[in-house]
């Protein structure tokens, strides 16, 4: 469950305007390469069939994709031109500032919940429906750290693990250096928080101690909206196809995270996805083991 919208979005590499955007959307498609999705959202009737198209043929199960009267979601922001820095020109919650979301009832047993990044009333009205699962993450942004706090916290006490970037998990926790800022965010409920960095890579903090995913080095970025969704589809997607929660798992779900990441940025929007297969996916995975190999010889 989370945002599922219609993005305009300007970087050095060009603009799109009203294209397939919105955390969950680029979630349920990362992480359909690995594992079923089965997606839970709003849109409105100008929603265009296209993009519900995209998603079906990307085999995301839309039972739970509510089409209302009214305006889709929308969000528009622009990137320095070292993509360093976004900023965003604009959030119209839209169909989202009603919606009551309700999992079909064969839905409620969901073994793995990710809570994509969307009002934190709605993330736990979603969580309250669903029936002991197995693993439960989520994510947030500065507009729901600042506009929803209380609720936000709430919503913390209930996951296993938080994903976030680093201005967010600084907002958070009130903490600049981020080992201090995830032993915070730890304090707070969730288990294990991961800290996205951008091109900096992935963090995550549990009680195995740090663990560490780089980004992969891409020569040619494009777009970077919905990176930190795609990762999460990765993680995610990889934790249900494994069906373990171990930390051996977890390290990989990392490293998929990074990967299915590293495509989200090579194009505007969900395009890189539609044409990408586990082929390039594994070739990806290869290629990162040997970035990041090295012997741990005596020295
Ligand atoms: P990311 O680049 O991973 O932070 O995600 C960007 C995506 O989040 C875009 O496709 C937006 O449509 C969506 N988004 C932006 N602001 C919000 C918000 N306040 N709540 C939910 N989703 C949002």
């Amino acid at each position: 469950m989370g945002s599922v919208g219609l993005d305009t979005v300007e970087t050095r590499a060009g603009k799109r305007a009203d294209v397939l955007g919105g955390a969950a959307s680029y979630f349920s498609v990362a992480a359909a390469f690995l594992a079923p999705v089965r997606l839970t959202a709003v849109v409105g009737t100008d929603f265009p069939d296209a993009y519900t198209k995209l998603l079906e043929t990307h085999q995301v199960d839309l039972a739970g994709l509510e089409r209302v009267a009214g305006r889709t979601f929308r969000w528009s922001g622009i990137y320095a031109a070292d993509f360093s820095t976004r900023t965003t020109l604009d959030t119209q919650l839209n169909v989202f500032q009603d919606f009551r979301p309700k999992l079909p009832a064969t839905w409620t047993d969901s073994a793995y919940v990710f809570l994509a990044n969307i009002d934190p009333v709605l993330q736990l009205g979603v969580l309250e429906q669903t029936k002991k699962p197995r693993f439960v993450a989520c994510d947030t942004m500065n507009f729901w750290i600042e506009g929803k706090r209380p609720d936000l916290l709430r919503l913390l006490e209930r996951v296993d693990m938080l994903l976030l970037n680093d201005e967010e998990a600084r907002q958070l926790s009130g903490q600049a250096n981020l080992p201090a800022a995830a032993r915070a965010i730890r304090a707070m409920g969730p288990k294990s928080v991961v800290i996205k960095r951008g091109d900096a890579g992935a963090l995550l903090f549990h009680e195995g101690g740090v663990f560490s995913a780089p980004a992969f080095p891409i020569e040619d970025v494009v777009d970077p909206t919905g990176a930190g969704d795609s990762f999460a589809g990765g993680f995610m997607g990889w934790m249900a196809r494994q069906g373990d929660t171990s930390p051996a798992t977890i390290r990989t779900a990392m490293i998929l995270g990074s990967v299915l990441a590293s495509f989200s940025v090579e194009d505007f929007s969900l395009d890189r996805f539609r044409r990408l297969d586990l082929g390039q996916i594994r070739e990806r995975f290869a290629a990162f083991a040997d970035l990041v190999h090295f012997d741990k010889i005596k020295i």
